[in-house]
């Protein structure tokens, strides 16, 4: 019987990271860590605004104190994230979890440069800055899993989600490039593609409601188009979305496997999509394709 716990003691606990955790994937990472049963994670949950903290106190409220601890981190301020290294008491991130994210919807000419900037700002440059600060100490002890709240979106082109698919390209192209040197220093990346997850990203997200008359700068075919597309949306969450639940087993994987993979995929939906447009580098397929499936209804052969 104590030999059976013995451990639980004696073994180092893997020391996780992770940000955006006042809501969603984040929040229900940190509480899925912290909560294990072996205590084999020290959780530092970061969330750019403590006021935000009390849903993730509750849900963590049974679990033992060594395996959680809440820090402020704004991943778009250098000084917060920087900050950030000094407070975590066991001096090293064995886990990194870059989760903060935002989306951006809407017809592109719609947007400002402000909004737009903020996208990169948190997706991209604030992975960037994350990943830069805590990447010489994984390098130095030769160990460290890198792990990112990508998205389908980052994989393929979306309607409307232009902005948000650059950043999460973006994000695509900068994982992939690192996994190649860093397996050099036994660090690995892990990029989690989630398609859409119940939580409150929709809600979170900026977005052009066609109803209160924000899209007059466009023409009426982009309206209507931009009303069949969020039509399309409302029935993709409610046929497909997948629970918070469901898709943390994916970053679970991540952090455990012995040598993770590159992507994750948390659902199979959205995959004949995406093997198209993998497969035709011409491009054209896969654009008539996604057309077909968002403005007609009309699957891909393999979704039918
Ligand atoms: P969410 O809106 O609940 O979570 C996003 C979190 O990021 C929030 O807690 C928010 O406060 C935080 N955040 C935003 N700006 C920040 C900043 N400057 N500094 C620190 N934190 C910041 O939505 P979610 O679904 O949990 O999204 C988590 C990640 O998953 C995002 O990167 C998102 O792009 C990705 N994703 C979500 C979906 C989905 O359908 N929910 C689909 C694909 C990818």
């Amino acid at each position: 019987m104590y030999l059976r716990y013995a451990h639980m003691f004696l073994m180092e606990k893997k020391v996780v990271l992770i940000t955006g955790c006042s809501s969603g994937i984040g929040l229900g990472l940190a509480v899925l860590l912290a909560s294990d049963t072996c205590q084999r994670f020290k959780v530092y949950a970061t969330m750019r605004d403590l006021s935000k903290k009390e849903r993730l106190l509750e849900c963590v409220r049974n679990c033992h104190v060594d395996t959680f601890e809440i820090l402020q981190m704004d991943v778009t301020d250098q000084h917060s994230v920087l900050a950030t290294i000094e407070k975590i008491k066991e001096q090293r991130v064995d886990v990194l979890v870059c989760n903060a994210g935002v989306g951006l919807m809407g017809p592109l000419e719609c947007h400002t440069y402000e909004t737009m900037k903020n996208i990169f700002d948190v997706n991209l440059f604030g992975t960037i800055s994350t990943i830069q600060a805590f990447l010489p100490g994984m390098k130095q002890r030769k160990t460290g899993r890198i792990i990112i709240s990508s998205s389908v979106g980052g994989l393929q082109g979306i309607p409307f989600n232009d902005v948000y698919c650059a950043s999460k390209f973006a994000v695509e192209g900068l994982c992939e490039s690192l996994a190649i040197v860093l397996q050099h220093f036994n660090i690995h990346v892990s990029l989690i593609e989630c398609g859409p997850v119940s939580t409150n990203f929709m809600n979170n997200l900026h977005t052009w409601d066609p109803s209160d008359g924000c899209l007059q700068c466009v023409d009426s075919d982009t309206r209507s188009l931009y009303a069949q597309y969020l039509q399309h949306c409302k029935t993709i969450f409610q046929d497909v979305a997948q629970d918070t639940d469901e898709i943390l087993q994916m970053y679970l994987e991540a952090i455990e496997a012995p040598l993770p993979s590159l992507r994750y995929f948390t659902t199979q939906f959205f995959m004949p999509l995406t093997k198209l447009k993998l497969s035709c580098a011409g491009g054209s397929e896969y654009v008539q394709a996604m057309h077909k499936f968002v403005f007609s209804g009309t699957k891909t052969e393999e979704h039918q």
